[in-house]
C-alpha cells in the first residue's frame, strides 16, 4: 500500500483557482503536476482574510530610506487593508498546522504570498527585498516557503 503523501500548502491561484485580485488565476502546470507526488492544500490568504474577488490590487508600503516594509498594506486607491491581510495570514497558518504542512509553495511577489521579493507600494512594478504578510508568518513559524519558480528545490 502506498505511504501517506506529504501535505504541502499551495497558493490556490497557482492551481488555477480564480481567486486573484482581477478574478483570474496564475495556473502553473509544473505546480499542478506535483499532485502526482504530494497532497497539495490550496489556500488563498486574501480570500481567507475576507476580501472579495475581484478586488483592488494591494501592495505593502515601504517608507524609510532603505525601503523597508512598514507592515501596512494599502490598495491602489489608498484603502488600508492591513487587518484583512493579517487575518488571512493567521487563517492560512491555522490550515498549515491543521494539515501538518512543513512546506508551502506560494505565488511570487504577491503582497500576501510573495517570499523574499515583493512590490514596493508605489504600484509602479518596482520590486524590493521583503516578503508578503502570509509568507512571512509561515516562515516565522518554521514552514519552508518556495516560490513557483523554485519548486525543483522542494
Ligand atoms: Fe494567489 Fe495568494 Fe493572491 Fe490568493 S493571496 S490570489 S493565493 S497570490
Amino acid at each position: 500500500m502506498e505511504g501517506k503523501r506529504e501535505n504541502i500548502l499551495v497558493s490556490a491561484c497557482l492551481l488555477g483557482v480564480n481567486c486573484r485580485y482581477d478574478g483570474g488565476n496564475g495556473r502553473k502546470e509544473a505546480v499542478t503536476e506535483l499532485m502526482e507526488t504530494y497532497s497539495l492544500i490550496p489556500v488563498c490568504p486574501e480570500q481567507l482574510g475576507g476580501l472579495e474577488t475581484p478586488r483592488e490590487p494591494a501592495e505593502q508600503i515601504s517608507s524609510d530610506a532603505e525601503g523597508a516594509l512598514t507592515g501596512r498594506v494599502v490598495t491602489c486607491s489608498g484603502k488600508d487593508v492591513t487587518d484583512s491581510f493579517l487575518k488571512g495570514a493567521e487563517e492560512t497558518l491555522k490550515l498549515a498546522e491543521l494539515y501538518g504542512c512543513k512546506k508551502a509553495i506560494l505565488k511570487e511577489r504577491s503582497p500576501s504570498c510573495g517570499y523574499k521579493t515583493v512590490y514596493d507600494g508605489t504600484f509602479s512594478g518596482t520590486k524590493i527585498p521583503g516578503s508578503g504578510v502570509t509568507a512571512r508568518l509561515l516562515a516565522e513559524n518554521g514552514i519552508l516557503v518556495y516560490g513557483e519558480s523554485d519548486i525543483e528545490n522542494l
